[in-house]
């Protein structure tokens, strides 16, 4: 007894019950569906697009969690259609009112707005739309899901099913030896119904699903063209899966299928979890007579474990979550170039060619994303964000990283807000170089990175390095504390410095060092160290001359005394 039978009798049963059965099904099903296919099809009809534009969408659930590998498949999505001149449109898919959470659409919305994500159409607020396709929350769509299942009905593609939970579960017990489970086939209970038993079922008031009678058979393929992962061949559906659920609203397959279409998508980006449900979706397009649009199936983004490589994880990694690039304080720019390199390994060949060009002028190329999945690195991040903030001019960092503190850091705000002009000039030492430092990687470096010139966050590390010991550094202090002049040029500062050499033991002079170090202390080097640790309590910092005019003449001098006291009780 094999599937053959089941369908035999199938095709037998769709001629007995006529047409006009399914006529009057279609009817008893869904009185109050007065609108047809046909009206909705005139309705939303084709776009008016130039040749080769390209329409998509970025269709999220409101979970009110904007997962990285999301943003990065929607940037995906906005960048093919943008690239043609086409539409980006933001679709919400709310008809899971379980996983519904309040506010959650304006969260995700203004995670893609923060990343430069402008949606052309859909759901741009929390209630808010724009564009003459929707609307685009499903919630509200209904009513055009339903003309389509009646319409299904009526075609004897579709039918109602009264299982219950708990005959479904012996449904699946039966199947344990199944190489497929679920419903279809004999299995299929509600299957051949006739005309007589559901009506007797709907007036008992007997809840029904609505399912799909799936033409699918097993032992047939699937084939299709996904444009990152090349040809792709599944078994057909052969599952009569649930179309509309007991309470009229529809499954996931069923909206998005009617919606892509009706939104006239002409791509579908979205992540490769979802390969699997091409078959169903392939099927459905066909049987509703819509031309299926474009599969473009992105890779999940990996992160390094052990030897092997794992999904990016909402349990396992905080940078999974959209929020921790804002939270951290990494400025858009730097996300989106980082995005890139993961989008297209071309991108950073270009971005060394292209220095200061504009990140949208970059060919983005579908054929060259990673069919795999690209690796995430933060490390990588980092870097490229350094590079990306080192030439900003100081006014956008100030700005930027003040935006950040009134909502991340609120020392840092106080801080800045204290003295707008100081904590600009601080961010501008150094800025505008030929090859400029790469200090910050987000805005959350900031309070540390700036914390020796504020007496209120300093607190000094008198290490040394090099050859200064705490000798010299007291002979150094001395005589410094003493000289320095807040009004010297640079010239006559670094002069200054390398007077005090020769009185310390040390040369001003690197070469003559290194050609016969057992002759003195050390060279200049050492003494600025010296000055360097002892004004900010580091033995790294951007320009020392910078940073002592900014610090003025009285912070100086008690610096210097500061650190010239502790050398003093060190030796
Ligand atoms: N609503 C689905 C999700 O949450 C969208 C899947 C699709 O893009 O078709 O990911």
């Amino acid at each position: 007894r094999g599937l053959g039978d089941v369908y035999k009798r199938q095709i037998l049963y769709n001629t007995v019950m006529k047409m006009t059965d399914s006529k009057n099904l279609a009817e008893l099903l869904f009185p109050l569906i007065t609108k047809t296919p046909s009206e909705y099809e005139a309705l939303y009809p084709p776009r008016q697009l130039k040749e080769g534009a390209r329409v998509t969408r970025f269709a999220p659930s409101p979970t009110g969690f904007l997962h990285f590998g999301n943003l990065f498949t929607c940037l995906i999505s906005y960048k093919i259609a943008k690239s043609t001149d086409g539409i980006f449109y933001v679709r919400v898919e709310d008809t899971d009112q379980k996983r519904k959470v309040d506010g959650a659409v304006e969260v995700m919305l203004r995670g893609l707005s923060y990343y430069g994500i402008k949606p052309d159409e859909g759901v741009i607020a929390e209630n808010e739309e724009k564009g003459i396709y929707g609307p685009y929350k499903q919630s509200e769509r209904k009513d055009i899901y339903q003309a389509y299942a009646k319409q299904l009905v009526e075609e004897g593609l579709a039918y109602p099913c009264f299982c219950s939970e708990e005959e479904l579960e012996r449904i699946r017990e039966s199947q344990e030896h199944e190489d497929i489970k679920g419903y279809y086939g004999e299995y299929a209970a509600c299957r051949n119904l006739s005309f007589e038993e559901i009506s007797k079922k709907i007036a008992a008031g007997e809840k029904w699903t609505l399912r799909l009678k799936s033409p699918g058979s097993i032992d047939k393929k699937c084939v299709f063209e996904d444009m990152i992962k090349g040809k792709i061949e599944m078994p057909e559906n052969v599952q009569d899966i649930v179309l509309l659920k007991s309470d009229g609203i529809p499954t996931y397959h069923f909206a998005s299928v009617v919606d892509d279409h009706l939104m006239r998508t002409t791509h579908i980006v979205r992540g490769d979890e979802w390969i699997s449900s091409c078959p169903i979706h392939l099927q459905l397009n066909k049987l509703l007579g819509f031309k299926t649009p474009k599969f473009v199936h992105v890779a999940p983004i990996m992160k390094a474990e052990g030897e092997g490589k794992r999904k990016l994880s909402k349990r396992k990694d905080p940078e999974a979550a959209v929020t921790y690039y804002s939270e951290q304080g990494y400025p858009s720019e730097s996300v989106n170039e980082y995005m890139m390199t993961l989008a297209n390994s071309n991108f950073e060949d270009w971005r060394r060619a292209n220095k200061a060009e504009d990140i949208n002028k970059f060919p983005f190329n579908i054929k060259k994303m990673s069919v795999s999945g690209a690796l995430f690195d933060i490390a990588k991040l980092d870097d490229i964000s350094k590079t990306v903030i080192s030439v900003m001019d100081c006014k956008k960092v100030f700005e930027l990283s003040h935006e950040w503190a009134k909502e991340y850091c609120e020392p840092l705000a106080r801080l800045y807000e204290a003295d707008f002009e100081y904590a600009t000039a601080i961010l501008n030492i150094d800025r505008g170089n030929k090859k400029p430092r790469k200090d910050i990687a987000k805005w959350s470096d900031i309070p540390d990175y700036i914390s020796y010139m504020y007496d209120e966050t300093l607190s000094p590390d008198y290490t040394l390095c090099g050859n200064a010991t705490a000798d010299l550094a007291a002979k150094v202090l001395k005589i410094y504390k003493n000289s320095f002049d807040i009004n010297d040029d640079k010239d006559n500062w670094f002069e200054r410095i390398k007077a005090i050499c020769p009185e310390v033991g040390c040369t001003p002079n690197v070469k003559e060092y290194k050609q016969s170090p057992e002759a003195f202390a050390g060279h200049v080097g050492d003494v600025s160290t010296v000055i360097r640790v002892a004004l900010t309590g580091r033995t790294n910092t951007p320009d020392l001359y910078s940073i002592t005019k900014l610090l003025g003449k009285q912070r100086v001098a008690e610096r210097l005394n500061k650190a010239l006291k502790h050398y003093e009780e060190e030796i």
